[in-house]
């Protein structure tokens, strides 16, 4: 044990104010003194929001899911469950300049790109995907067991371009317990597509009633506060020179050990570059989700606002989603809305703004034997949570970080109360 305080006499630093973070913050709230560091100017890390025309729209395009218990029951607390809709999401896929719509059984039907044995297979892999025991996939590349469950075909066609897009030329070291998480997760649908939970103002909502809550508990926010330098004492952690009794991280564990943190394995992680366009009209034929099989600077065109109505936002919201492992290019920004633009046939002033958000750690790339890397919650009396965490496996997610955030707030408090 670090120190034999009761939990109640503790000053506690939790490193980051996304959601791993703040639910962790919130779980503790008013059993101990509790600093929030967050390295940039606002809340909410990856599930950050910026002023739209009208309102807040997210920098990276966010929905929930109808297995998300601990997000309602945290919603539910807060007392924003109500302001939660349940939207429709359709899909399409994007093939030699053509969007094929593919939500409902005719449009898959329908869809030229795989032929009637392809889609049989990929149908019984998508009914049995919920079945399968993802521990036994998690040494399974992705790229291998589909070809053995569907073939060539259907690898080649459908899924290679979408792990392309997800994780670039990591693709091939993806496991299977990512991908069958993942069509699990997205064959959840009726015909008129999957229900997809959306805030009826946007996830700041949720960022802003935690914040509002954990400042009237007492809890220290220092936005514009980066933890530069970790340092353990004998008794406890001090953070940027000031001492904490325990200490809570959030942030990669591989930027954290740089900082004076322990040494465990490396997490491989991947950044997104995403850019949000408002626009004067829509471009993805009624499409939310519309995957890109054309060699596009971006994987995906969300159309945000054939989700939610655009009635909401005074103007049409789509997203071009982009992951990169290194660095994003230099010019991407331009890169992607000349693309776009001439892709989608949109003139210079159907274009109200855009914005470019990158964030070099946007989730970890769950490759093949990932499991074994996850940490355990605490680590030389350190204690971590985030997207690294069990919770978050095999995909990160808002609820996994909530879980995570949670789950340590419950370690700390069974250790440390006397
Ligand atoms: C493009 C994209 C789309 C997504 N879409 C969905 C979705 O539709 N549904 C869903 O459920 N989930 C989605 N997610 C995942 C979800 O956003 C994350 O799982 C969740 O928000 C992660 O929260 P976190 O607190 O664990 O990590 P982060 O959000 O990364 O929070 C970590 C925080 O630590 C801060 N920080 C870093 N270093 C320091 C430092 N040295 N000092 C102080 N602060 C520091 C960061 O600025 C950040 O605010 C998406 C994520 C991305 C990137």
């Amino acid at each position: 044990m670090l120190c034999n305080k009761n939990i109640v006499e503790m000053d506690i630093c939790i490193i980051g104010g996304g959601l791993t973070g703040l639910s962790a913050a919130y779980s503790l709230r008013g059993k101990a003194d509790i600093t929030i560091l967050e390295k940039k100017g606002g809340l909410g890390g990856c599930l950050s929001s910026s002023k739209a025309k009208k309102g807040y729209i997210e920098d990276f395009y966010h929905h929930c899911f109808s297995g998300d218990k601990n997000l309602f029951e945290l919603s539910e607390s807060l007392g924003i469950l109500d302001e939660l809709d349940w939207l429709s999401g359709s899909t399409g896929y994007y093939v030699n300049g053509k969007i094929n719509p593919l939500t409902t059984p005719l449009e898959i039907l329908r869809y030229p790109h795989l032929t009637i044995t392809d889609k049989i297979r990929l149908g019984l892999l998508t009914l049995h995907s919920q079945k399968y025991d993802l521990s036994g996939l998690d040494d399974i590349s992705a790229k291998d067991f589909i070809i053995e469950k569907c073939g060539n075909g259907v690898y080649s066609s459908f899924f290679e371009p979408l792990l392309k897009s997800k994780f670039g030329d990591m693709r091939e070291s993806v496991s299977a317990a990512w991908l069958i998480s993942r069509i699990a997760i997205r064959s959840d649908r009726k015909t008129g597509g999957e229900k997809l939970g959306y805030f009826k103002s946007g996830y700041n909502t949720l960022i802003e009633a935690l914040k509002a809550e954990l400042l009237k508990s007492g809890c220290k926010i220092k936005e514009n506060s980066s933890a530069e330098s970790i340092f353990f004492n004998g008794s406890g952690w001090e953070v940027n020179g000031i001492p904490y009794d325990i200490l809570i991280s959030t942030i990669n564990p591989s930027k954290l050990e740089e900082k004076g943190g322990p040494a465990i394995s490396k997490i491989p992680y991947q950044g997104a570059a995403c850019m949000a366009i408002g626009l004067k009209k829509e471009v993805t034929s009624g499409i939310y989700w519309l995957n890109m099989k054309d060699d596009a600077p971006y994987g995906a065109v969300i159309g945000h606002t054939n989700f939610v109505s655009p009635e909401r936002y005074g103007e049409h919201i789509v997203y071009l989603a982009s992951y990169f492992s290194e660095k994003p290019a230099e010019d991407l920004k331009q890169i992607m809305i000349e693309d776009f633009c001439r892709r989608f046939s949109v003139a210079e002033n159907e274009i109200n703004w855009y914005r470019l958000t990158v964030e070099k750690f946007a989730g970890p790339v769950y490759t093949k034997g990932y499991k074994k890397l996850i940490p355990e919650y605490e680590k030389d009396g350190l204690f971590m949570a985030g997207m690294f965490s069990l919770p978050n496996y095999p995909e990160r997610s808002m609820e996994g970080s909530i879980i995570a955030g949670k789950t340590v707030a419950s370690e700390i408090i069974r250790k440390y109360t006397i």
